[in-house]
């Protein structure tokens, strides 16, 4: 068989060293470039995001399958439909913001990879790379403040900023989830009353649009935040926030007045 040999450009500074303390979407990190490489950094910091490929050296070359987010529920896929880190080219791929750089220092705000990854490869984001509502399969996360994580996360990346109404859509959002599943789901329509950020903030979260398909729907209230989630055959949820300011801290029920009808 042909070999490729790859030499890494750079190493990972992070403060986790290990690969099970690692939490999902990581933590701050370096990515120390190598000083023959650093020539090829020029006018990085144009840049608010880039592509970080990465070797995960300590990874398993022989699975096929694996459980999506190892989570044993989920049925087993190919390696090549999930980003498991065992596969035979134990390559990561990691979209990271840059937050600026040093000489031949990269400081982002988030990685996750381990301290002493090889890094093989950086390349700019671009604005053509988005695709706003891709089909992808439901891999929930392995318990609800994970999934909540995720949520907060896939929010702030589209929103970027952390208001009130962020945390709000968040807790709607998670609602939402557990009791529709995927909310890219094609047939899932959202009804937002409410502020602006609001609104942005679960089309955000939904991928849902105004047209082509029509799955989102939006009037501005400064009095009202609800949202109102309909899925055929299933039913209609809807969340109507009672003002408390504890977002992130409150019961469901304490923040919501919820009413959920079966079709
Ligand atoms: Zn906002």
């Amino acid at each position: 068989m042909e070999t490729i040999t790859l030499y890494p450009i750079g190493y990972v500074v992070s403060p986790v060293s290990e690969v099970k303390d690692m939490p999902p979407g990581g933590v701050a990190a370096q990515i120390e470039v190598l000083p023959q490489y650093q020539p090829g950094l020029l006018r990085l910091e144009e840049n608010s995001h880039i592509w970080v490929q990465t070797w995960f050296h300590q990874a398993q070359r022989d699975k096929l399958t694996a459980h999506p987010r190892g989570n044993l529920h989920m049925p087993e896929y190919g390696v090549f439909a999930i980003r498991s880190p065992a596969r035979p080219n134990p390559i990561a791929l990691s979209l990271a913001r840059l937050i600026r750089v040093e000489n031949n220092k990269l400081y982002l705000e988030r990685l996750d990879a381990v301290n002493g990854t090889p890094v093989l490869d950086i390349k700019p984001y671009f604005e053509n790379d988005i695709v706003f509502s891709p089909r992808t399969p439901y891999f929930p996360g392995k318990t609800r403040t994970s999934q909540q994580d995720r949520l907060l996360r896939q929010a702030l990346a589209h929103h970027q900023e952390k208001c009130l109404s962020l945390f709000l859509a968040v807790r709607m959002a998670l609602i939402a989830d557990e009791i529709f599943g995927h909310l890219n789901n094609p047939e899932l329509m959202i009804n937002v009353t409410g502020s602006a950020c609001l609104a942005d903030t679960i089309q955000g979260l939904t991928r849902a649009r105004l047209a082509n398909p029509p799955r989102f729907s939006y009037e501005f209230s400064s009095s009202l935040q609800q949202t109102i989630w309909t899925l055929d055959g299933r039913g209609t949820l809807t969340l109507t926030w009672l003002g408390n300011n504890d977002i992130m801290e409150c019961a469901d029920e304490e923040l919501f007045s919820m009413d959920f009808k079966l079709d």
